[in-house]
């Protein structure tokens, strides 16, 4: 297959903007494969921080980073994405974000779309110039439309000079498949509030 699954592309824009020794963010650690994931590419002088409103989430990451001894590249924190700017100073290279509800767990927990997209603008002034922020949508379950049209219509307004945003999606997949938006700031900008 030549065209990279949804969850690859979101993967591949990853390695393509983090170096060793970058502070990134995972807004939704979930079972922690982003977690590990970031923390293998910034090396041991990078900083994952890593956010999660479950407990067993944030001990699934916690686990998962220990079991593969690089516990010490990542902060997982017990906190709501849109705390995001109290925890995290340094400018960020790349944050990535899966929506929805964490498997095997409680379905009514998900992601929101004030506090979603709350955690954007607080990444976009994060960002440093070249950055990236990456967003799995999932929107099959019950809130899951009503998110995608709200980052949809709040990422679709933002100035193409200042950032850039691109939506990868199969247009042909069945059973409301997840997809792909990815933000590359170009410039500092002022953000706009959410309405
Ligand atoms: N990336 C994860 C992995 O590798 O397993 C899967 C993430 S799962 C689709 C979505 C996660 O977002 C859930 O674990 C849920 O608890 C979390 N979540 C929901 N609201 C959140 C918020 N406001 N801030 C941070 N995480 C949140």
């Amino acid at each position: 297959m030549k065209l990279q699954r949804v969850l690859q592309y979101a993967q591949q824009l990853l390695i393509d903007s983090i170096q060793e020794g970058d502070t990134v963010v995972d807004a939704t650690a979930g079972n922690g494969h982003d977690t590990l994931f970031l923390a293998q590419l910034v090396g041991d002088n990078g900083q994952v921080y890593a956010f999660d409103v479950q407990k067993n989430a944030v001990d699934a990451t916690l686990h998962r980073l220990l079991d593969n001894a690089l516990e010490h590249r990542a902060l997982v924190l017990h906190t709501g994405h849109e705390n995001i700017a109290k925890h995290v100073q340094k400018p960020v290279a790349a944050a990535i974000f899966n929506l929805g509800y964490l498997p095997g767990s409680d379905h009514d927990i998900v992601t929101k779309p004030n506090t979603t997209i709350l955690a954007i603008q607080d990444l976009l002034q994060l960002l440093k110039i070249g950055g990236l922020i990456v967003l799995v949508i999932y929107h099959g379950h019950p809130g899951g439309k009503e998110e995608r049209d709200a980052v949809i219509d709040f990422v679709s307004q933002l100035p193409q000079k200042y950032v850039h945003v691109l939506k990868y999606e199969f247009l042909n997949q069945q059973n409301d498949p997840p997809f792909v938006i990815a933000l590359e700031k170009m410039k500092d900008f002022p953000v706009p509030v959410a309405q």
